[in-house]
């Protein structure tokens, strides 16, 4: 999976603005922010999307809702964030290794588009 741009990411081998890493997830600011404060937050292994994830992925799933909390908290948003997974094409998926959107600063409308 060497072509994949959140696996080079995570393993440090393609420039990002990290702001959170350990052994299971790494965090970085999206490079086409969405608002003012858009961090991505990856498993550091391969998983293509929610639809790809098996029961033994549950830890690293349930992780990266942690490392949002925490990096939400960091960030001086934790009063009011929005976090997105988008799952295929048809949902807007653009990069197939499964990241989870933390979007904040600013308010948010719902129903998303
Ligand atoms: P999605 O459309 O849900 O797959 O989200 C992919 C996100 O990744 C988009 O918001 C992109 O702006 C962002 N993105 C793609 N490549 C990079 C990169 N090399 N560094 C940071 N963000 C990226
Ligand atoms: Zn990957």
């Amino acid at each position: 999976m060497s072509e994949c741009v959140f696996c080079r990411i995570a393993r440090g081998e393609a420039p990002a603005r990290l702001v959170y890493q350990d052994e299971d997830v790494t965090a970085f600011y999206d490079r086409n922010p969405r608002a003012p404060t858009h961090v991505l937050i990856i498993p550091n292994r391969h998983i293509a999307g929610v639809a790809q994830a098996e029961p033994e992925d549950a830890a690293v799933l349930g992780k990266l809702l942690i490392v949002a909390r925490q990096v939400a908290e960091q960030e001086g948003i934790a009063s009011g964030y929005r976090l997105v997974v988008n799952n295929g094409r048809l949902a807007g998926q653009s990069v197939f290794h499964l990241h989870v959107h933390l979007l904040g600063g600013r308010p948010l409308g719902w129903p998303p588009g």
